[in-house]
Formats: C-alpha cells, sequence, structure tokens
C-alpha cells in the first residue's frame, strides 16, 4: 500500500482518521481544506505545464454542487475569498517555478510513501498552505525526504490566515480602498511611514472589484505595496541526521504505516471528535454514516469486516 506522507501528522491527531479518508468520502469537508487539496492539484498542473484556471473552476463547482464546511460569517463572501486567494497562490507559484519531476516513491520496509514534493535536480520542494510563516517546525513530508533523500529541501509556505470577522485577509484576496473616493486605486497594504493610508478604508476582495482587476494588475500592487513577505515564505532544510536517527525515524514511519492497515486496534476518540470530518461516520447513527461514500472499495471490505467484529 501506498502511504502519503501528510497522512503520517493526521495519524498523529487520530490513527484511525487517515484510513477512514482513504475509504470514504465525507458529505463536506472545511473550505479550507479543500483550498489545500485544490492547491495540491494546481501544483501539479503547473508542473505538467498546463493551466491553473481549470483548478480553480472545479473548486468553484465543488462549492456550488455539494458545497463546503464554512466558518461562522457569509457562505459566498468567504468561499470567493477562498477561491481569489487559490487563484492567486497559484498564479504566483507559476510565475515563480518551471516544470519539476515529481518526486519517486520511497520504499521503507514493506511500505511505500508518498511525498507531494518535487525535485529541481539540486533539490527536493515542498508546497504547503499554512496560517503562519513563522512555524519552521518540520512535518512528516520533510521528516520523510530527511531519510530518504538526503538532499536539501526548500519549503515553500504560503499563508492562508483564518477566517476573522467573515473573511479571509491576504493581500492575495483583499484590497484597501478610500470611503469616498471609491475611483482612487485600491491600496494591498501600508508602507511605512505612510500617512495617506486610513484604517478606515474599506476592505474590499479581488473578485468584488468592477471591473474586475487583472491578475497582472494585482501583481504589480503586491510590488508596489510590498507585501510579497506577507504571503509567502521560502525556507530551506538540511538534512543532518546521522545513522542512528535516520533507522529510528524509519522505524517510526514503518511503524505508523503497519498500524494504518489496523486502524481499529485504536479506540475511537471522544474529546477531539467534535470538530472531526469522519464525526458522523465514528460517532453518528445509520443515516449519519449513510452520509459518507465510499471511495475505495478494497480498503471499504476492509472496514466493513472490523466494524463485524466491534
Ligand atoms: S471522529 Fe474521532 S475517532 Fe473518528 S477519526 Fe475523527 S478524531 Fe478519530
Amino acid at each position: 500500500m501506498i502511504f502519503p506522507a501528510e497522512g503520517f501528522s493526521k495519524f498523529e491527531h487520530c490513527p484511525r482518521l487517515p484510513q477512514l479518508e482513504r475509504t470514504f468520502q465525507p458529505p463536506r469537508i472545511p473550505v479550507r481544506e479543500a483550498v489545500k487539496l485544490y492547491l495540491e492539484s494546481g501544483i501539479r498542473s503547473i508542473m505538467a505545464s498546463q493551466s491553473t484556471e481549470p483548478t480553480v473552476e472545479a473548486f468553484l463547482s465543488e462549492a456550488a454542487a455539494t458545497g463546503y464546511l464554512y466558518p461562522e460569517g457569509e457562505s459566498y463572501t468567504i468561499c470567493q475569498d477562498h477561491a481569489s486567494w487559490l487563484d492567486g497562490a497559484l498564479r504566483l507559484i507559476a510565475e515563480e517555478f518551471q516544470p519539476m519531476e515529481q518526486l519517486p516513491l520511497y520504499k521503507i520496509g514493506e511500505h511505500r510513501v508518498n511525498v507531494e514534493g518535487w525535485d529541481d535536480v539540486e533539490r527536493a520542494h515542498i508546497f504547503r498552505a499554512t496560517h503562519d510563516l513563522s512555524d519552521r517546525s518540520l512535518r512528516w513530508p520533510e521528516l520523510v525526504l530527511s531519510a530518504m533523500d538526503g538532499r536539501e529541501i526548500c519549503i515553500h509556505a504560503y499563508k492562508m490566515s483564518s477566517v476573522r470577522s467573515g473573511r479571509l485577509a491576504s493581500p492575495l484576496v483583499m484590497a484597501y480602498q478610500h470611503p469616498s473616493f471609491q475611483n482612487i486605486n485600491y491600496r494591498l497594504a501600508k508602507l511605512d511611514g505612510d500617512k495617506d493610508f486610513k484604517k478606515s478604508w474599506k476592505r474590499i476582495g479581488r473578485w468584488e472589484i468592477q471591473p474586475n482587476p487583472l491578475w497582472e494588475e494585482w501583481r504589480r500592487g503586491i510590488e508596489k505595496d510590498r507585501c510579497i513577505d506577507a504571503i509567502r515564505e521560502t525556507y530551506t532544510v538540511s538534512p543532518t541526521l546521522d545513522t542512528e536517527q535516520r533507522d529510528r525515524l524509519l522505524f517510526d514511519v514503518e511503524q505508523m504505516c503497519s498500524a494504518q492497515e489496523k486502524p481499529s486496534i485504536f479506540p475511537r476518540y471522544r474529546e477531539r471528535c467534535g470538530s472531526c470530518v469522519m464525526n458522523g461516520l465514528c460517532h453518528g447513527d445509520e443515516y449519519s454514516r449513510s452520509l459518507y461514500t465510499p471511495v475505495n472499495q478494497a480498503e471499504l471490505e476492509r472496514y466493513k469486516n472490523r466494524l463485524e467484529k466491534l
């Protein structure tokens, strides 16, 4: 079986979660998680020299069809803000990177592990959305690469804040306009010593401005208002594991893969389940469970066998 390295982070949250996510599609997922998935597929398009517009369209189509789970606020606005963020982040990545090869699958014991990352021959690259650009704690994708690849790893982090007051604040999404003079050019951020910029300026989403600004114009605004550092951060990780550290890391990966193959040995949690998308499946009634769509028949059979034993 192939295990995504991202799944090890989920395993640390709940050992049952990665396997349930492989088996079932929840009725709806949080909009933030959806953006992360579409960011991943958009980057695959970029690396295949394809346009990213269909990715953003697919994100909006899914919003219109099944819908997402939204934080408090007006769902349409939050959805459009996230679509603008996805569009902007993908455009920046397309602007900065040439197509690269996907990293290979890594064989660890009996298992194979997929790190969603890219190879420019000299280094490995990982892209991620984060809500804190200063957070450089090591995650499982770079841990696996440290043990299995050994080259320098470039992490490209794109800031996706949490929704506040019903809006997604990011210079990829939001501009500021003078409250009375709407014909005045919008601004994306305040510069040091900038006396003209007032807090009373009205926030407005890129998608709300009429006529809709071209990306090239918005990109010039990012440059002019010097806000690229508030959007993305790139840093490198240089693996420094000795043989013992490497062996211990690989042992842990192998154990997590084996444990994911038999998640019913772990109890269902309770305290952390309220915010989990699998709550209805783990703790719901028959109707709640029926809302989850099986996406993997082989996994489903194994899941049913285990249920019979509970
Ligand atoms: S609902 Fe609870 S037990 Fe089920 S996967 Fe989520 S965190 Fe784990």
